[in-house]
């Protein structure tokens, strides 16, 4: 039996960032009392990413599981986002003009050729471009460009309008937004508990909430939350990332119209072109806990987005970031309940959290409701870590 608990609600949602505020959103939609905990600071991954929603480029070719999940995620993807756009008025700078994947040497070449021959097996659109197509879609490619492949179906949405929208979405669909860190996680007897630092502190030093589910969608940090099974606790890691955010000055139209993708002296480097003249650079991917800015990458990016680029020495270093991935042990997302079945964990994207987001909040939304998630979900249930 549980004490007097500070409040209830329907539903938790421990973690706002794109997955968890993506889910209380769609739950309330969906008539529940939703409360949203989050420290509120700028550690999350979500305000970091480049936003790309690639289903091929960010996972590994051996990872049939994920790729099914990251297809089922690009089709989901553009009608969700219409509906957030049409709920709170504002756009996300939603992109399609898709990936241009561009070669310096005969190795990478044929690395072009294997990623084509991929696309076309799985059913996705590529196209194998010469060196002047490739400038011919590109001017600003450097001229040692010796080939490309365009992945037209490749999407990519500001990351920040798109996690700002669904905050704006969620607040007025009556999602109640509570600052504070959640320390533990209990479930019995058909409830779901939390215990909290709030701030401002309600009473005790830790507030005690109960709801019928708690989703615990706190992306690396949720391996620190206390009351989560061993396994899956280990399971999850930070995966810290480095990128740059490039402004062009005025009068300087945008230097690039797609997503460019490249691999320089055996480096991977990516370049997101947002409609307001912004330019995303990234990114590291480092086995490190910390949010440190290195003199190292920031010069490593800067080198490698030069070589595919050169006119982006032109353009403002307005930003250098870091944020830490939600990375598990099968580079897979965890996704389903745990323990009696009233905590639902939503977390582990890793390099895809954005992409995956809108068929998380579907997938979350189906178990609330006593259903089952798509079938893209299967090979991610929480059992597989015990
Ligand atoms: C450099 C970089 C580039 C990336 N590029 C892309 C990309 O192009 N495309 C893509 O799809 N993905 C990309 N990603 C991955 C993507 O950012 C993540 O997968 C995604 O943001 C994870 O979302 P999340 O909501 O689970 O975690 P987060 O965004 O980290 O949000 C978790 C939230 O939970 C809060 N929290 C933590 N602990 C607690 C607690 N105990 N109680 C309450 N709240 C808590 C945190 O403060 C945070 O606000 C990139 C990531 C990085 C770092």
């Amino acid at each position: 039996v549980y004490p007097p608990a500070q409040e209830e609600a329907d539903v938790i949602v421990v973690g706002g960032g794109v997955i968890g505020t993506a889910i209380a959103w769609r739950a309330a939609l969906a008539g529940r009392a939703v409360t949203l905990i989050d420290p509120g600071t700028d550690d999350t991954a979500s305000l970091v990413a480049a936003g790309m929603l690639g289903p091929v480029s960010e996972s590994a070719f051996g990872e049939q599981g994920l790729l099914a999940l990251n297809l089922h995620a690009v089709d989901r993807f553009p009608s969700f986002n219409a509906e957030l756009e049409s709920a709170v008025g504002q756009r996300t700078g939603l992109r399609t003009e898709g990936t241009l994947a561009v070669a310096y040497d005969s190795d990478d070449l044929v690395a072009l050729d294997r990623l084509t021959e991929f696309r076309h097996s799985i059913g996705l659109r590529a196209e194998r471009l010469d060196a002047k197509a490739c400038r011919r879609l590109e001017p600003f490619l450097a001229p040692s460009t010796r080939g490309g492949v365009l992945a037209p179906g490749d999407l990519s949405v500001d990351n920040r309008r798109y996690l700002a929208a669904l905050r704006e979405a969620a607040r007025t669909q009556g999602v109640k937004r509570r600052t504070g860190t959640v320390t533990t996680v209990e479930s019995a007897a058909g409830r779901a508990r939390v215990h909290a630092r709030l701030t401002p502190a309600v009473g005790a030093p830790e507030a005690e909430m109960t709801a019928a589910n708690v989703v615990i969608a706190a992306g690396w940090a949720t391996g620190q939350i206390k009351g989560l099974p061993d396994g899956i606790r280990t399971a999850i890691r930070p995966v810290k990332g480095q990128i740059l955010r490039l402004r062009h000055p005025a009068k300087l139209p945008p230097i690039l119209g797609h997503t460019v993708r490249a691999i320089v002296a055996g480096h991977g480097v990516y370049l997101v072109p947002r409609a307001d003249g912004e330019l995303v650079v990234g990114a590291t991917q480092e086995e490190r806990d910390d949010r440190d800015i290195t003199a190292g990458a920031v010069h490593d990016l800067l080198r490698d987005a030069m070589t595919a680029v050169p006119a982006i020495s032109e353009l403002i270093l307005a930003e250098a970031s870091a944020g830490r991935r939600p990375g598990t042990g099968d580079n897979g997302p965890i996704l389903g309940p745990v323990g009696t079945g009233n905590l639902i964990i939503a977390t582990g994207h890793f390099r895809n959290g954005v992409l995956l987001s809108a068929v998380t909040a579907d997938a979350v939304a189906a178990l609330l409701a006593g259903g089952e998630p798509h079938q893209a979900w299967a090979p991610f249930h929480p059992g597989r870590f015990g």
